[in-house]
């Protein structure tokens, strides 16, 4: 099964991949992920990455073209794989659609999480990570989580860089100019399907994982 997650940040992609990892098996591509990692290890790539990112702009497309393309040719993705914050732009899914081909792949769904632009900055602000185990909490819901501890594994939870009211604003306005029309591109395609993604977490999985079962 190759599933896609579309959505704007802080949507529930994350949150609702980790579900698909739990109930299917299935890796995860997420290139956020894969980029903060390179930040973090300071490669030149993260390096060169970082400043597109604190700033809520996205990182070239040949960039992270060249990451996925790389990623989807290792054989764990042969079962299938849940592409993450990846396409972002037209360029991108023009691009995997050639290396789908190349690779004798389909996309079995592509999964638009839908939720207002309001929800959106509030989910944002509040988002806090596992460092150690990569959970994902909203200080919102779980106020007593501002003590900055994971309840999963004791980690130290942390804001992302990007997710303060600054780059999160920018990193919609981005989303609504170079990501948003991908929903009509793969409406046109026949593949996509809507997810109510105001509902509680536990609903929204339950709409995905029915898209899923097919
Ligand atoms: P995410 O974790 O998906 O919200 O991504 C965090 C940041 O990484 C984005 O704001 C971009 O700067 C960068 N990024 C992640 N995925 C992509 C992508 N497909 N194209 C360009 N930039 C990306």
């Amino acid at each position: 099964m190759n599933v896609m997650l579309l959505g704007a940040p802080g949507a529930g992609k994350g949150t609702q991949a980790a579900k698909i990892i739990e109930a299917y098996g299935l890796p995860h591509i997420s290139t956020g992920d894969i980029l903060r990692k390179a930040v973090a290890d300071q490669t030149p790539l993260g390096i060169e990455a970082k400043r597109y990112m604190d700033a809520g702009e996205l990182v070239p497309d040949s960039v992270v073209i060249g990451l996925v393309k790389e990623r989807l040719s290792q054989p764990d993705t042969d079962v299938g794989f849940i592409l993450d914050g990846f396409p972002r732009t037209v360029v991108q899914a023009d691009a995997l659609g050639e290396v789908l081909v190349e690779l004798g792949k389909e996309l079995t769904a592509v999964v638009s999480i839908d939720v207002d632009k309001q929800s959106l900055i509030a989910r944002l602000t509040a988002r806090r990570t596992c460092g150690a185990c990569g959970a994902i909490f909203n200080v919102i819901v779980r106020p007593e989580l501002l003590d900055g501890v994971c309840p999963t594994c004791g980690g130290a939870l942390n804001q992302r860089d990007d997710d303060t009211v600054e780059t999160v604003t920018n990193r919609l306005n981005v989303y609504e100019r170079s990501t948003a029309p991908l929903i009509d591109y793969y409406a046109e395609k026949g593949v996509l399907r809507h997810v109510d993604g105001n509902q509680d977490v536990g609903d929204v999985w339950t709409a995905v994982d029915s898209i899923l079962k097919g």
